[in-house]
């Protein structure tokens, strides 16, 4: 399947496959596009990483976020669109089209889009890299089973650290989140949930200096913000949660980003600097971070790519 992949040349290409790419393909294979979406992990995004998503329309209860993926992408296939796990590591332009170096070979389109999202941003302390897997996670709903009945500490005061708080808070014993405020940075209604919960503490205007540990976490050093005052924690593991970058590494120069690696956007079509490339969801510049700003995203880059490739005819 991989060699007629490389042979053919795509209508268009979508670099990511978390709400904005799968939204992008759905729309594309009903359009009659023939799609092709890459993502290095398959279908999800940062979506996948959620245990309950609670405001996206259509689930008053909440869906596990691994299941909207999952059924997003079985939405983009039933249309027609293809699907690859792999991961593109390079684009080239020219001739009027697109060339993507993936693990699995070359693949061609007449059009792009970029959905390729942002990744969990590292904190950047002593610890954080030589204890990775061993104790320092960015995924509660990945690895927070590992940590029954433990005491955990998450850094951070966004939507991410709070929900995987409260998903954390079901398995261990005493969740600790460590915040540089004090005051949260997360949706009031989730802020509510974790102060009602009992074993949710929070420690306030402090950061983590350190992870400390040999072999595995064993706590965390952190430091007051305006006193300056050190101190150890206990900790069986971390988790970080404290923003995202966007992945944006593999693209060249003609696709122009900002200071912080944000793809650089027209709002009216999604349009980048780069004619036929067009980038949509989380890692584009000003985008608000929601699943339903990414799947309105994805349609209208849709949109955008259709009329670019009518008019290249
Ligand atoms: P975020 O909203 O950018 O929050 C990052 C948090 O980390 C902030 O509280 C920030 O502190 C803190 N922080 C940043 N750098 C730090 C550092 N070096 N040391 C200590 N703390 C640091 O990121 P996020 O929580 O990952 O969320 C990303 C996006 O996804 C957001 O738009 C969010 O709303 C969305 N999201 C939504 C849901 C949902 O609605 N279900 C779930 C998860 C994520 P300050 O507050 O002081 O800046």
């Amino acid at each position: 399947m991989s060699e007629d992949h490389a042979a053919k040349l795509w209508d268009l290409l979508i670099i990511g496959a978390g709400p904005a790419g799968l939204s992008a393909a759905i729309y594309a294979g009903r359009g009659g596009l023939s799609a092709l979406v890459l993502d290095k992990l398959g279908p999800g995004g940062q979506v996948a990483l959620n245990h309950l998503v609670e405001n996206y329309p259509g689930f008053p209860d909440g869906v596990e976020g691994m299941k909207l993926s999952e059924e997003m992408g079985r939405q983009a296939e039933r249309f027609g669109a293809a699907m690859e796990v792999s991961e593109v590591t390079a684009v080239e332009i020219g001739d009027g089209r697109f060339s993507l170096t993936t693990e699995q070979g070359p693949r061609q389109g007449r059009a792009l889009i970029i959905a390729s999202g942002c990744a969990p941003r590292e904190l950047g302390v002593p610890g954080e890299r030589e204890l990775y897997q061993r104790g320092v996670s960015y995924c509660a709903t990945c690895d927070g089973p590992l940590y029954r009945g433990k005491d955990l500490v998450v850094i951070g005061g966004g939507n991410s650290a709070i929900w995987e708080s409260l998903f954390l808070s079901k398995i261990a014993r005493r969740v600790t989140v460590v915040h540089r405020r004090d005051q949260l940075r997360a949706d009031h209604a989730v802020q509510q949930q974790a102060f009602a919960q009992d074993n949710i503490e929070f420690l306030w205007s402090h950061i983590v200096t350190a992870i400390l540990g040999e072999d595995s976490v064993q706590g965390v050093r952190v430091r007051h913000v305006a006193t300056g005052e050190e101190r150890e924690m206990q900790a069986d593991g971390v988790f970080v949660a404290v923003g995202v970058v966007p992945q944006t590494a593999f693209l060249p120069e003609e696709i122009a980003r900002n200071d912080n690696g944000f793809v650089k956007v027209n709002a009216a079509d999604l349009a980048t600097s780069q004619a036929g490339a067009f980038a949509a969801g989380d890692v584009r510049e000003g985008a608000f971070r929601q699943i339903a700003c990414a799947v309105g995203d994805g349609a209208l880059a849709y949109r955008s790519a259709r009329h670019y490739l009518e008019g290249a005819h």
